[in-house]
């Protein structure tokens, strides 16, 4: 679908789930009003009301779809660095930023290799392959995992420990998600944070002295923000989308999503404190479970119209 016809088609959408909504509140309204105004037909309210109901009789359909499918907006989404910075000026701040990550987190050894291997399965399987991933253990009970611009992907001790393969590869690949849409990179953009680093970016090949120190500074200055941990609802759930797409392409099964958020939603109700970021302020697990299992009835669904043909 071309970036035109999505656009139209989205605001076709957005109009239709409105008129769906004004709906039953217009109704309400033409009724409390009929007996004043039954003499004046007819009257703004049931003309508006007319014009709603015949809108939502032709386009039910479409809007149904749109409330019943919790990522349509994602759906053909294509990814680049466009209005950002480059790519491989991406890559060189996420480095950077990583340095100073590792000096606040304690890393470990402790499951590293499984943690790659099964990172970079989901990563080669995700639509954005073409950079290098690496996946860092971070020390910790916290259950948590958290991605930067440029590939680096990090995931604590806990949350390893606590997770069978398929439900690491959802965390992994639910992370590979912000860095295919540039999430954190967004954030750190409209926050003003990359103002003057760009011009250290470009001149990284050949950085010595006083821009290295300076990028160093401004990096540090990220990381202490906390920015790059905070993610609105729409970027977790555009996040949970690309994760569970890419498991069975990258061969693990995708409702290992479900149990994982399964045991999630197990621990948030008896201890609470283990968990970080990864779900505070995200969509509620309830709703994501559901939206995730919409997505893997669809996929199981397309797998088997396509295994008839
Ligand atoms: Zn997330």
């Amino acid at each position: 679908m071309s970036f035109l016809q999505l656009r139209v088609s989205r605001c076709a959408a957005t109009i239709m789930a409105l008129a769906i909504s004004l709906a039953p509140f217009t109704t309400a309204l033409a009724q409390q009003k009929q007996g004043r105004e039954s003499a004046q037909a007819p009257s703004i309210t049931s003309t508006l009301s007319s014009i709603l109901s015949l809108g939502s009789n032709v386009l039910t359909p479409a809007a149904r779809t749109v409330q019943s499918d919790p990522y349509y907006q994602f759906r053909n989404q294509r990814y680049t660095n466009e209005g950002l910075i480059s790519e491989r000026d991406e890559i060189a701040l996420g480095n950077q930023l990583h340095v100073e990550i590792a000096k606040k987190y304690r890393m470990t050894n402790e499951g590293q290799t499984r943690a790659n291997a099964i990172g970079q399965r989901v990563a080669r399987a995700s639509q954005r392959a073409n950079i290098p991933y690496r996946f860092h253990v971070v020390q910790s009970n916290d259950i948590n995992a958290f991605s930067i611009p440029g590939g680096h992907i990090y995931i604590t001790s806990g949350l390893m420990r606590l997770a069978n393969d398929d439900e690491l590869a959802s965390v992994l690949s639910h992370e590979v998600g912000h860095v295919v849409a540039r999430h954190s990179l967004k954030t750190l953009q409209a926050s003003q944070f990359l103002n003057g680093i760009a011009d250290l970016l470009g001149s990284i090949a050949g950085i010595a002295g006083d821009d290295a120190g300076q990028l160093g500074t401004a990096a540090a200055r990220i990381v202490a923000s906390g920015v790059l941990a905070t993610h609105n609802r729409e970027e977790e759930r555009e996040a949970d989308f690309l994760g569970v797409r890419a498991m069975p392409r990258a061969g693990f099964k995708s409702d290992g999503m479900i149990t994982m958020f399964q045991k999630l939603l197990r621990i948030s109700e008896t201890n609470h404190d283990l968990l970080g970021s990864l779900f505070n302020d995200h969509p509620d697990v309830e709703e994501r479970i559901l939206n995730t299992r919409y997505e893997v009835n669809r996929m199981n669904n397309q797998t088997r119209t396509r295994g008839r043909r």
